[in-house]
């Protein structure tokens, strides 16, 4: 079990780097839709935030999504996502797993 390579992202909104599976992916699909990407893999152009409602409230409200995404988004698409930032798992939950991969304390 040596150390691993960890995929790190940025969140659009308050710029912190974690790895990959603790963001949350936002896409552009090739057709123009905005999608919630939690696997990671769909095709398109993709933009990061925490598990937040946080970063997702101010990343709508400050248009960071329009900008990473390159597009504009839709009240739909801003409804969305704003739903999906609500039902976001407490931040205690977050925090329990960011301990484990930092060392330092
Ligand atoms: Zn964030």
């Amino acid at each position: 079990m040596g150390p691993r390579h960890v995929p790190l992202r940025t969140c659009v909104q308050c710029q912190q780097v974690r790895p990959k599976r603790e963001l949350i992916r936002v896409v552009r699909t090739p057709e123009g839709k905005i999608a919630i990407d939690e696997r990671g893999k769909t095709a398109g152009r993709g933009a990061y935030l925490c598990r937040n409602p946080a970063c997702w409230n101010e990343a709508i409200a400050r248009d960071r999504l329009d900008h990473a995404l390159k597009t504009k988004l839709s009240l739909e698409d801003k409804d969305q996502l704003l739903e999906f930032g609500r039902r976001l798992p407490s931040i205690e939950g977050q925090q329990a797993s960011t301990a484990q991969t930092q060392s330092s304390h």
